[in-house]
């Protein structure tokens, strides 16, 4: 499966913000973009004429990012979204975190979206009792998640519910027993991402 293999700390600091890609080390003072607040490169530290184009740009690949995702696949969610009924930015931002790996990490079962993935793609997870592998795979309302019982992943998993300081609120997640619930979709106000999503549609649609 494709993936972006680039250097986390490096994506972080050309976004110029924290995109919690590393798990606990992000929250800690080892935080590349804390020590080293501009963008990487030999030209990082220039000043770039902000233009239209480039702010929108910038807002699409801080999204892209932030879930981890190739240009291809962020491209193809939102064509999925402006295919629907409503708000395509909106549209688009519920098809990204009701991906099991977002909903993994969401749950506080993983410590980054990175290492969502990875236990997800390892078969560490299972969706309504079948084990599931695909980080792609979209959630519903009233699907519960939980680890699969024989995982070796169990130690990391609870560990990772330790760094999680609350939970999204249209889930639920019982870090006891490592199971979750999707209680509902989410609106926008209840998905804390820091993107201004009209400017990926005002970019695509272009
Ligand atoms: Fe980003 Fe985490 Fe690296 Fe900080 S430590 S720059 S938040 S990936």
């Amino acid at each position: 499966m494709a993936k972006d293999t680039s250097p986390a700390c490096r994506q972080c600091r050309r976004e110029g913000l924290k995109l919690y890609l590393k798990g606990e080390r992000c929250l800690t003072d080892r935080c590349a973009i804390d020590r080293r607040p501009f963008a990487p490169g030999e030209h990082g530290r220039r000043r770039t004429k902000q233009t239209e184009y480039l702010t929108q740009l910038r807002e699409k690949q801080k999204a892209r990012r932030y879930y981890g995702l190739l240009e291809k696949q962020f491209r193809n969610y939102y064509e999925a979204a402006n295919r629907q009924t409503g708000i395509t930015g909106e549209n688009l931002l519920r098809i990204l975190e009701t991906r099991l790996d977002n909903v993994v990490y969401r749950l506080g079962f993983a410590a980054s979206r990175r290492q969502a993935r990875q236990l997800v793609m390892h078969g560490h997870f299972m969706v309504n009792g079948k084990r599931v592998d695909i980080p792609s795979y979209r959630v519903k309302p009233d699907d519960m998640v939980s680890v699969e019982p024989n995982s070796s992943a169990r130690g990391t998993i609870s560990e990772a519910t330790e760094l999680t300081a609350s939970v999204s609120p249209w889930l639920q997640a019982d870090h006891d027993n490592l199971v979750g619930k999707i209680l509902k979709y989410p609106e926008r106000d209840e998905i804390d991402v820091p993107v201004a999503e009209q400017l990926i549609v005002e970019l695509y649609s272009k």
